[in-house]
């Protein structure tokens, strides 16, 4: 039987990568977290591609596309993000490629290099890609679409969290002012924006635990 292509789209920090990651496991399947492809290019361009005043030089960064490489690997039962062969995991979360991440991705060249790569990965089946544009843009045929969502409070105080726990100095605000700006940009851009597809099951889940949420998505996909 071939296995499932899940799409799971929504606003930033509903918990869509760990919530994911978790029914990847429970299902046999393979999880794509989306987003850390774009923090990725991101964090390469914050490093290679910058103006002498500090803004991100676009054309530098199309241009060097080449000598881009993304991978993700296996790192003690973890899948964490390669960048030219290097663990950038901890890099794409600061607070620098966060306020930039939604520049880079509203790029229709950023968004033409990484969509072959997300299509081949789910031709076979058996995959669970969470991200913006995932059910409506990259997999329009996916079997089962989620979109979650929950109120802007709740998804500050997880991000908070989240980034505490990695180390990452930071604080309730500035993750707030973070949260809300992109999901503007995401929702607004040109191409691909952040929407729910009209397939889509829509789940809140502020007042759902994730587990919950995960027993709520796994219903759908048993049924
Ligand atoms: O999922 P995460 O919050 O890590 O994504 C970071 C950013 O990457 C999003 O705010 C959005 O700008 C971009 N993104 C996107 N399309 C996706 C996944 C992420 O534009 N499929």
């Amino acid at each position: 039987m071939k296995k499932p292509v899940i799409a799971i789209d929504g606003y930033s920090s509903t918990g869509k990568s760990s919530i994911s990651k978790i029914i990847a496991e429970k299902l046999g399947i393979v999880h794509l977290d989306t987003g850390a492809l774009y923090r990725g290019i991101t964090w390469f361009a914050l490093q290679n591609c910058v103006n002498h005043d500090e803004t991100i030089n676009l054309t530098e960064l199309f241009n060097s596309f080449p000598l881009i490489e993304l991978e993700f690997k296996n790192d003690g039962g973890e899948l964490v993000l390669f960048l030219n062969h290097i663990n950038v995991s901890k890099e794409i979360r600061s607070n620098e490629v966060s306020k930039n991440v939604s520049f880079i991705a509203k790029q229709k060249e950023v968004r033409d290099f990484l969509m072959e790569s997300q299509r081949n990965l789910a031709q076979k089946g058996g995959i669970i890609m969470d991200g913006r544009d995932i059910g409506t843009v990259v997999l329009p045929n996916a079997d089962f679409k989620f979109f979650l969502t929950a109120s802007i409070e709740e998804r500050t105080n997880r991000r908070y969290q989240e980034l505490i726990n990695l180390g990452i100095d930071t604080d309730e605000q500035q993750v707030k002012e973070n949260l809300i700006a992109r999901d503007k940009i995401d929702s607004e851009r040109e191409i691909a924006p952040l929407k729910q597809a009209n397939d889509a099951i829509v789940i809140d889940n502020t007042m759902l635990t994730k587990k919950e949420t995960i027993e709520s998505i796994l219903a759908y996909v048993k049924k």
